[in-house]
Order: structure tokens, then sequence, then C-alpha cells
């Protein structure tokens, strides 16, 4: 049986995702939209002291900061851009033609200056960078964004458009380091809290092609990126539900996030996949949460 398949459609059935015609592309219900603010509010109570500054960016980044990144380097096959219709009258006109002939009216489509934002924290650092030297303890910063990656799929944990919150931090290597650390320890206990049980693994991106088999043992090697791991969809095959990476100076030297005596700074990023988490508690507690064990409940609606 195809379980996928079968929880996508429970979630359509009850309301809790609605179906757009597209995979990996829904509409969510008020209930489930109640969770995820639920579950960003425990987040502010376990990081909330931290003083991170909260920035919240569009959907949409820079197409100059994008090419900056690297992203068409690592992940082509991810990428969404922004197409608009740039021509004239007469463009126009042929435009119409070629829609009501079911031609590909989307060729003549040219790109503009945004791009669909790929992890919350891309626009972040040249924000930062753009300020100047950071001070001496480095910065932290809260982010929430909706991001997009084109994987169409059945799997509901994996979206075309979902949303990501973070925090990220820069400083020391050993400033960094630690941020991740703290955060891995309170994704286990905020889990716990809402009665999912998890596992961290070793992890790595979804590099492009032959060459990225190498960027992702280097990355493997390296320890650099950690997933907190629930089941949803699969046993076997557990749905990560937060990462935890370690650029280490990679984006300090490409954007120039520099200290005062001119040293790069490190940087690491924590992001919950708030629709994945989502998913995990529908699927483990009900599809209807008056019926989540009360200890679930009073966790995040407290
Ligand atoms: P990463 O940048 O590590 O790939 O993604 C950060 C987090 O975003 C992941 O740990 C995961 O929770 C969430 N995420 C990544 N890809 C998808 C996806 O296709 N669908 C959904 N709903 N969440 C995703
Ligand atoms: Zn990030």
């Amino acid at each position: 049986m195809d379980m996928q398949r079968t929880f996508l459609d429970r979630l359509f059935e009850s309301g809790l995702l609605i179906d757009t015609g597209v995979e990996g592309l829904y509409g969510r219900s008020g209930q489930f939209e109640d969770v995820i603010s639920a579950f960003e509010r425990l987040i502010d109570r376990f990081g909330g002291a931290d003083g991170a500054e909260a920035i919240r960016f569009p959907p949409g980044m820079n197409r100059a900061y994008f090419e900056k990144s690297g992203y068409m380097k690592s992940f082509p096959q991810l990428a969404g851009t922004v197409h608009s219709f740039c021509g004239c009258e007469l463009d126009h006109v042929s435009l119409l033609k070629c829609m009501e002939e079911g031609g590909d009216w989307t060729g003549e489509q040219k790109a503009t200056d945004i791009v669909l934002t790929p992890a919350a924290c891309y626009p972040l650092y040249p924000t930062v960078a753009k300020r100047g030297a950071l001070p001496a303890n480095g910065g932290l910063y809260d982010l929430q964004s909706y991001c997009f990656r084109h994987e169409p799929s059945n799997d509901p944990a994996r979206q075309q458009l979902f949303r990501m919150r973070e925090h990220v931090r820069m400083g020391t290597q050993a400033d960094v380091t630690e941020f991740r650390q703290l955060w891995m320890e309170r994704g286990v206990k905020m889990m716990a809290e809402v009665g999912l049980e998890v596992t961290i693994d070793i992890a790595n991106d979804p590099f492009f092609g032959r060459a990225g088999k190498m960027l992702a043992n280097n990355q493997r090697d390296q320890n650099l990126k950690f997933e907190l791991l629930i089941p949803i969809t699969s046993t076997t095959n557990p749905t990560a539900c937060m990462s935890f990476n370690y650029h280490q100076d990679a984006f300090g030297l490409k954007w120039g996030l520099t200290f005062e005596d001119g040293s790069t700074a490190h940087t690491a990023c924590v992001g919950f996949g708030l629709e994945r988490i989502a998913l995990a508690l529908f699927h483990h507690h009900g599809l209807d949460v008056n019926d989540w064990p009360e200890k679930v409940r009073s966790a995040l609606w407290t």
C-alpha cells in the first residue's frame, strides 16, 4: 500500500490541507495554521531569552544575491525564478494568440530581479554584511519565511512551498558551534514536550550531479549538517523536521562578514520545518487536535 498517498488523502479529506492540483502546493486550514503558530510559540519559549534580532523577509529574494550565493552551482534542480511579461502591446497580442492556441506562452517571459527564497537564511547574510563589521559578540537572528524548492511529490512532507523558521548565529567558531549544540539539545527537549520521539543523525544537502557527490561526502566527513528526524510517512525513512548547519567561514568569506579586526566570522543556522512538524504532530496524535494527549495540548496551548 502506498502509505504516502494514504496520509495525504486523509489530510485532504479532513480539510487540514487543501488540494490545489499541484503536488507539493497546498492550502492550509485554520486548524493546521493554529498548530504551526502554537509550535512557533514553543520555539520562542525555548529560545526567546537569547535575544535574537527578529527579521522577516518575503518569500522572494534579490536575484543578484541569489546568484552570488552559488545556489545554482549546488542546487540548480531546486531553484525557482520569478519571470514576468515585459513586452509591448504587439507582444501582448502574440502572447494571447499563443495562449489561445494552447502553445507555450511562457517562453517569452523575462526574468525579474526576484527569485523565490530557497532557505530562510539566504537573504540574511548580504543584509548583515551591508551593516558593516560585526560586534565582538557576533550576531543572532530569528527568521521565518516561506521557501520554494522544485521537488513535486505526493509525500505531504515534501512540499514545494513551505515555511522554515530559523535561528542564525554569526560569531567565532566557538560561538557558532556552541549555538548549534544548544539547539540540538533544545530540539530534542521540545519534541519530547509535544510527544514526538526523534533521532538525530548526520546528514548532507542534495547537491546536484557528480561533483555534488564530493561536496556531500565532504559535508558528512566534517559533521557540518545534522538533522532531527521524525517518522511521518515512513518508519524506515524518517523525515528531517529540523536541521543544524555549520557553514564554517564559507558564508563569512563569501559575503564579507567580518569583525572589527578584519577576521572572518563563522556562521551556523538551525532550521525548523514548520509544515513537517505540524504533519508529524497530526500523524502521531491524530487529525483532530481535541483528541491529542493533554500533555501535548498543554505544551502547545498554554
Ligand atoms: P534544509 O535547508 O536543511 O534542507 O531544510 C531545513 C528544514 O526545512 C528541513 O529540516 C525540513 O524540516 C524543512 N524542509 C526541507 N525540505 C522540505 C520540503 O520539501 N517540504 C517541507 N515541508 N519541509 C522541508
Ligand atoms: Zn539556514
